[in-house]
């Protein structure tokens, strides 16, 4: 189905469940709330190009009061039982995944993400609240055997209100992603989506509410990066931070995190190696390549976008893959193809003045470099699969986070220049392996720096595998139980247990 031009509104009400709003508001202390400034901003569909919505501009004011309310709200969470919290996070995700159409509905309309992956997503964010709702009343202490005097043990504390800053790729995934360990640990939120993709994490947070949350415990603050999310970082009520984005936006928000000596993760994107030896089974290494650097239009931060080949099969696996890359699927997000539109028009032009410079530098394009031809398409910031070859890791293509369906092929010879060439990038997020030989799959994923390595797959693995960068794709891990280490501080207490007057050990 298509939506009707400019019909954000009635596509998305036809879906029912939640309807889409006039006027999208912070969502504060358990409300919707108008921004202090009176301010909105609009924003595009990006299938179609046209305006809808209205966000409210957030800016200090705001974020203050989200910030008090957070306090509230984190002291009412705390006041009940561990075992009490992780059933309303339970609670959260059944009720996600009763919303699950409607809320893929909205995410596909605001982000132009196919249905499908949409789906997914939701469902994803349904698992981070179940997943960390489940070790809600397992965060454990320890006693340490130090004196026969003293009893001495250590526990974990949440920090108070955490401040999350989520980019527009994967919406209601990142707000799971980030909610879901720092509710689980006894924090409370405040969280910015970018200012592309508000609609969801606004959903999220109210379905939390109404699910069980207390007010104030999950806040939202729409707006732009320069002013709300400055001033989220830079509010004395925030006592850690998360951050996914850009690595430029990520060493600005470290740096107001060091400023206020507050703790902070991020996660900063990456040029993920693929690496593919001549005993790999090429047909499935060309399937998974297409899903590595097209899914989601490339928009994916582990997106496994330098495809190293070994010489001897840079034409078979070449050929293979631009056979999978015919049967890509473009159109309109809520359309369900195979993949949609990048996020906005800046963001095409991001992309293709990336094609450019590939071309400029030397690499051969082998498939796609241009918009789509189907005239439906001309409205919304489409960009074809596009396939380089003849790349040398040194090009400005291979080295630098597009983040768009663009992969590159750089030939390598033997396995020590395939782990050399990996290696041989600022980023380290992810990376998969090709090969049949089992020891080589393991000494290479050893040798190869990145948080991730994935041997004759990529990416198949969600909530609970540690994920998070090496070099400068970031610091600090997301999901599985390592998350929850970064949204608690440990307290030792000491009690002297010896009789009065017996001297200590
Ligand atoms: P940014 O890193 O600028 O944006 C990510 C988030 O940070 C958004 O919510 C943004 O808000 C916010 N932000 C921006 N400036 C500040 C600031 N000074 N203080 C606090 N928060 C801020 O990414 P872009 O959207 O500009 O995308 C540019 C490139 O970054 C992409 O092409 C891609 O290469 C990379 N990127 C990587 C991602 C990843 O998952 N690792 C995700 C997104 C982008 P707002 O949207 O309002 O600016």
């Amino acid at each position: 189905m298509t939506p009707a031009s400019g019909g954000f509104a009635a596509a998305a009400s036809k879906e029912g469940g939640i309807p889409v709003r006039e006027r999208y508001e912070h969502f504060i202390g358990g409300a919707f709330s108008p921004p202090a400034s009176g301010r909105y901003f609009s924003n595009h569909d990006p299938s179609t190009g046209e305006p809808f919505g209205a966000f409210a501009r957030g800016d200090a004011v705001d974020v203050r009061r989200a910030v008090e309310d957070a306090a509230a709200g984190q002291s009412a969470w705390m006041a009940m039982r561990p075992a009490a919290r992780g059933q309303v996070m339970l609670a959260i995700a059944s009720r996600i995944r009763r919303d699950l159409d409607a809320l893929a509905w909205l995410e596909s309309l605001d982000s132009g993400k196919a249905l499908w992956l949409s789906r997914l997503d939701v469902e994803t964010c349904a698992r981070y609240f179940e997943y960390f709702g489940g070790v809600a009343d397992k965060i454990l202490g320890e006693v340490i055997p130090a004196s026969n005097e003293h009893l001495m043990y250590m526990v974990r504390e949440p920090f108070g209100v955490t401040a999350h800053i989520i980019p527009w790729n994967a919406p209601i995934t990142q707000a799971g992603r980030g909610a879901g360990p720092a509710l689980a640990a006894g924090n409370a939120v405040v969280m910015k989506p970018a200012e592309e993709t508000c609609v969801t994490t606004l959903e999220l947070a109210r379905i939390c509410v109404e699910a069980g949350l207390p007010p104030g415990a999950f806040n939202v603050i729409t707006g732009y990066g320069e002013e709300a999310g400055q001033a989220l970082t830079s509010d004395a009520g925030i006592r850690k931070i998360a951050f996914t984005g850009s690595v430029e936006t990520g060493r600005r928000v470290m740096k107001a995190a060091a400023d206020r000596v507050v703790p902070v993760t991020v996660e900063l994107g990456g040029k993920s190696p693929f690496v593919v030896f001549d005993d790999a089974d090429l047909d499935s290494a060309a399937s998974l390549a297409r899903k590595a650097f097209v899914l989601n239009a490339g928009q994916i931060c582990s997106a496994g976008t330098r495809l190293l080949v070994q010489r001897r099969c840079v034409p078979a696996f070449v050929e293979r893959l631009t056979r999978e890359l015919d049967k890509v699927r473009i159109g309109p997000g809520v359309e369900d193809p195979d993949i949609g539109p990048v996020v906005s028009e800046q963001q095409r032009q991001r992309v293709e003045r990336y094609i450019e410079i590939g071309r400029a530098e030397g690499a051969r394009l082998a498939y796609g470099g241009y918009r789509p031809a189907d005239s439906r398409l001309r409205g919304g910031y489409y960009v074809a699969p596009t396939l380089f070859v003849d790349v040398a890791n040194s090009m400005t293509i291979a080295q630098e986070e597009i983040f768009g369906p663009v992969g590159c092929v750089i030939p390598f010879g033997d396995e020590e220049e395939a782990v050399r060439i990996a290696n041989d990038t600022q980023y380290g997020l992810a990376a998969g392996v090709w090969t049949r030989d089992v020891a080589r799959s393991h000494r290479v994923a050893g040798r190869i720096q990145a948080g991730q390595v994935y041997v004759n797959d990529y990416q198949p693995i969600g909530v609970e595998a540690p994920f998070g960068g090496y070099k400068n794709s970031g610091y600090g891990r997301e999901k599985g139980l390592e998350a929850l280490h970064h949204y608690t501080q440990t307290k030792t207490i000491i009690v002297r247990t010896a009789p009065d007057g017996a001297t200590a050990g």
